[in-house]
């Protein structure tokens, strides 16, 4: 991993100003933050910061104002959840840059904390504006990056900020970089990683990337049914990307030249209805699929033998369901097999880490989101970043 600075390299900031990035992209309704895990995430950089004498100015985005000012998108509508999260009284400042900005930090003292307006009202922080950037860096004496999920876009406070100011990573970003460098940057071998999801065509490059870093690349969802009608496999009515034939029989072809071994199910669990349980519901191999069936989970089988290659691996890395979890019973094969890797997790045998939307919320209805190794949040970032993409405000940091 290129070496990045962390809150360690700081030295005696009593008083100084620091200009911290955090994810404040809250869930909201009616002007109310239903979840506060974002916050709970960047409390531990913004709150170390504070104890160390810093005035800490929050910089955050919140929805697509495209450059303009939205009232019903300013961040004064967060303060009263910040400051509930952090046990802290909260500053709100409706500028990002000049003389009201400069203003409200003479009122500051060390150790105080406000947040600034949403970035995205400046059209420069979207172009990465060059000018807009030493506009905010001029009020303060050094930039913290604790947004991971905003990492992937080159923005003046995302990237632009690392280049004029002393660049530190936050606590959670500095986690998010260190679990994710155990995972596929230097992992431990044997690795495997799990991709499922709906389609082949939404994680091409993932998957392209993954069959020559990983020993074990097991494919689930709707996404293993490509692959399967690739194969020649009839696989009925089920959701497949019949187009993508040669595309998934070339990623089969480079695994095979690197020494991937790709799993994919051979018994399935079908049905005539998407519904929760449906009465259609059967369990057949692959090659019994009815032309009016769909399979919508991989089978207990394969379940089973995927659970065996965990047990050889050492590292795990994983996007995707297994199965359409969202209804009974077909989150039976990614409960079944989240637990698994829990189990190898908690024993100390699998580094396991996991992302993307609808992962999380799959490991959490498995209840064991907590025994994984680590779980990112950055549902954008995590994807690019297992693309074995360079995400800008990451370099930023290194550089
Ligand atoms: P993530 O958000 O974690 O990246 P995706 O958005 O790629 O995951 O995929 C999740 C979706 O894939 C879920 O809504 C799930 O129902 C769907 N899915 C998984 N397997 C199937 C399947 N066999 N048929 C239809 N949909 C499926
Ligand atoms: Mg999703």
């Amino acid at each position: 991993m290129s070496a990045f600075k962390t809150l360690d390299d700081l030295g005696d900031v009593t008083g100084k100003v620091a200009l911290v990035r955090v994810d404040l992209n809250l869930p909201m309704q009616e002007g109310t933050v239903t979840d506060d895990t974002r916050i709970r995430a960047a409390a531990p950089t913004i709150l170390e910061l504070s104890e160390k004498g810093a005035k800490v100015l929050l910089l955050a985005h919140f929805g697509r104002p495209k450059g303009e000012r939205v009232s019903t998108q300013s961040l004064s509508m967060v303060v009263g959840a910040v400051e509930k999260t952090l046990g802290k009284e909260v500053m709100f400042v409706p500028e990002i840059a000049g003389p009201v900005v400069a203003q409200s930090i003479g009122i500051l003292r060390a150790g105080d904390i406000a947040i600034l307006e949403n970035t995205r009202f400046w059209k420069g922080e979207e172009k990465n504006d060059p000018e807009l950037v030493k506009a905010i860096a001029a009020n303060a004496d050094f930039y913290v990056n604790d947004a991971f999920s905003a990492a992937h876009r080159a923005h003046a406070t995302t990237e632009g900020l690392a280049h004029v100011l002393p660049a530190y990573a936050g606590r959670s970003m500095q986690a998010e970089l260190e679990a994710l460098d155990k995972a596929l940057g230097n992992p431990e071998k044997p690795v495997a990683a799990v991709v499922g999801g709906a389609k082949v065509s939404s994680k091409l490059d993932v998957l392209k990337h993954l069959v020559k870093q990983v020993d074990h690349l097991i494919i689930g969802g709707g996404m293993a049914n490509t692959f399967l009608a690739a194969k020649g496999v009839d696989v009925g009515k089920s959701l497949c990307e019949h187009d993508l034939a040669d595309t998934a029989n070339e990623i089969l072809a480079i695994a095979e030249a690197s020494g991937c071994t790709v799993h994919l199910p051979y018994d399935v669990v079908v049905s005539k209805e998407f519904a929760a349980n449906p009465p259609s519901l059967r369990t057949c191999n692959v090659h019994e699929v009815a032309a009016d069936e769909m399979i919508l989970d991989a089978g207990p089988n394969a379940v089973e033998t995927l659970g065996d290659v965990l047990k050889t691996c050492r590292t795990l890395v994983w996007n995707g369901p297994l199965g359409a979890f969202e209804m009974v019973p077909f989150d039976a094969a990614t409960v079944a097999l989240a637990k698994t890797a829990a189990a190898l997790t908690a024993e100390g045998s699998l580094v396991s880490v996991a992302g993307g939307g609808d992962t999380v919320s799959a490991l959490n209805h498995a209840g064991v989101a907590q025994d994984f190794s680590y779980i990112s949040t950055a549902g954008g970032a995590f994807l690019e970043w297992m693309e074995g993409k360079e995400l800008p405000g990451v370099a930023a940091l290194s550089a």
